[in-house]
């Protein structure tokens, strides 16, 4: 659908493998493919959709469209098969679908090639980390009902997480809802001595330091919300948005205007646009005054807990080159917190897999996506969708039991045992082991895997 009316209609075959209305071959296009993201820039489609209430003549897609002509902004294509494919072919509602449909005009030419990443990207090592987290820890009462409301357990949010970030990476943290990825990156952004464990800010103990210099390493990490939206103030315009961390660090108006318009250009935005309100933008623009006023300190660390997946497919790919760019550009180190596994391979270097609040599989993104080893990175791997129904039609799921459990609940030995599709397969001596001792995160190729099995494990991901 686009614009309110359907624009392609067919199997699920036809429509993903011969899509004939570029609207369609431009959203496939920008949509991330777990087994080859990482090598190209994701494709963007310009522009947003027309007004409900105020369509042009036409074709409502022609502002955005690479293949419009004359005649696409005069009359609006019917829906109807492409002659030059046969009359079994599918509707679609496009007047170049002859031309789509016979090959004239190639498929990937319609929306430009996606370039490759700049190697900068994956060659952008720093030698310093400016983010280390060693055996992070944040555990919570668990209280009982009643007046006197007495600590009944304790929940286990983070519990013992380690990791860093250089310069110009990426590292990601991905696992299920209540795996604890956000209560970690929410620890590191208090800047406070945690519960157990350190924080290191470019070599600083955050435990250690003062008032003052808490404020000062205060402007050298910031965090972007899922919902920019919901995170900034409706009344203000959004020069002031985004100049609000500068207006707490106290830098005078000049300053702060012009690096307002210095940071909407940054992000893609016209200098312009300071004036204007929130509600005035589209969800992927709100996004990216999100990230201006997340920049807008001069950042070395970037937060970002799951950024695009209020997005729109299209809307969601220019965010991700955004801030490819941004890593390269300013040298940022970013803590990429998400669940859609294809984005994650898209963006991170690094990847960290949660599960109750420790992390079970970690390094590099190609190690652990492309031969995972925990059964749980295995069992997420394979659910994750292929943008292709014949591929996955094909595929066959690894199956967890149940859901994940409360990290309230004390589970002894390995905490994935409940669910372990591994622990079933092996015999009562192996299994003694998960029984009784929580496994440590051991070397396994370029990764670490917390599996005391890792070598008896059949499960292979289609
Ligand atoms: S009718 Fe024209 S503008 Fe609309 S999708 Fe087809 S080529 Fe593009
Ligand atoms: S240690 Fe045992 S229960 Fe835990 S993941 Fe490995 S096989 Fe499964």
């Amino acid at each position: 659908m686009y614009a309110g009316k359907l624009v392609e209609v067919g199997t699920a075959n036809e429509v993903f493998h011969a899509p004939t209305m570029p609207y369609t071959i431009g959203l496939l296009r920008s949509v991330p493919n777990i087994r080859t993201a990482g090598t190209q820039r994701l494709v963007t489609l310009a522009g947003r959709p027309p007004s409900l209430s105020a369509l042009p003549r036409g074709c409502p897609f022609a502002d955005r469209c690479p293949l419009a002509i004359a005649v696409c902004r005069e009359v609006e294509p019917a829906l109807v098969p492409p002659v030059a494919a046969g009359p079994s072919a599918h509707p679609a509602a496009c007047h170049r679908a002859d031309e789509i449909a016979s090959g004239a005009i190639p498929r990937p030419a319609v929306f430009p090639v996606a370039d490759a990443l700049p190697d900068a990207v994956r060659a952008a090592r720093g030698t310093d980390d400016v983010l280390t987290v060693r055996g992070l820890k944040r555990h919570f009462p668990l209280l009982g009902g009643g007046f006197l409301r007495r600590p009944v357990g304790t929940v286990r949010a983070v519990d013992g997480v380690s990791f860093e970030v250089a310069p110009g990476r990426t590292f990601a943290l991905v696992g299920e809802s209540g795996c604890g990825k956000t209560t970690t990156v929410l620890e590191v952004m208090e800047l406070a001595k945690p519960q157990e464990g350190e924080i290191l800010l470019d070599g600083t103990d955050v435990g250690t330091v003062g008032r003052s210099e808490r404020r000062a390493l205060r402007s050298d990490i910031q965090m972007v919300f899922q919902d920019a939206a919901a995170a900034v103030d409706p009344r203000l315009p959004v020069g002031d948005v985004i100049a609000e961390p500068l207006l707490a660090q106290g830098a005078p108006r000049a300053e702060r205007d012009a690096r307002v318009a210095e940071l909407l250009e940054l992000v893609g935005l016209d200098r312009s646009m300071s004036e204007r309100y929130p509600h005035e933008f589209s969800g992927g623009q709100r996004q990216r005054i999100g990230i201006a006023r997340g920049l807008a300190t001069r950042p070395k660390i970037l937060i970002l807990d799951e950024p695009v997946s209020a997005l729109d497919v299209s809307v969601q790919a220019g965010i991700i080159n955004l801030l490819e760019d941004l890593k390269v550009e300013l040298g940022l180190a970013m803590v990429f917190v998400a669940h859609d596994l294809a984005i994650v391979r898209q963006i991170a270097d690094e990847v960290g897999v949660m599960y109750l609040g420790r992390i079970i599989e970690q390094g590099p993104i190609a190690e652990v996506f492309g031969t995972p080893r925990h059964p749980y990175t295995q069992a997420l791997m394979s659910a994750a969708p292929i943008p292709d129904p014949a591929i996955e039609r094909s595929r066959e799921r690894i199956v967890l039991d149940g859901d994940l459990p409360s990290p309230a609940q004390r589970i002894d030995g390995c905490r994935f045992r409940t669910r372990c599709p591994l622990y079933r397969m092996l015999d009562a001596d192996a299994r003694s082991l998960c029984d009784s001792v929580d496994p440590e995160l051991e070397p396994h190729g370029d990764a670490r895997v917390a599996c005391h099995h890792v070598e008896r494990n059949p499960l292979v991901v289609a």
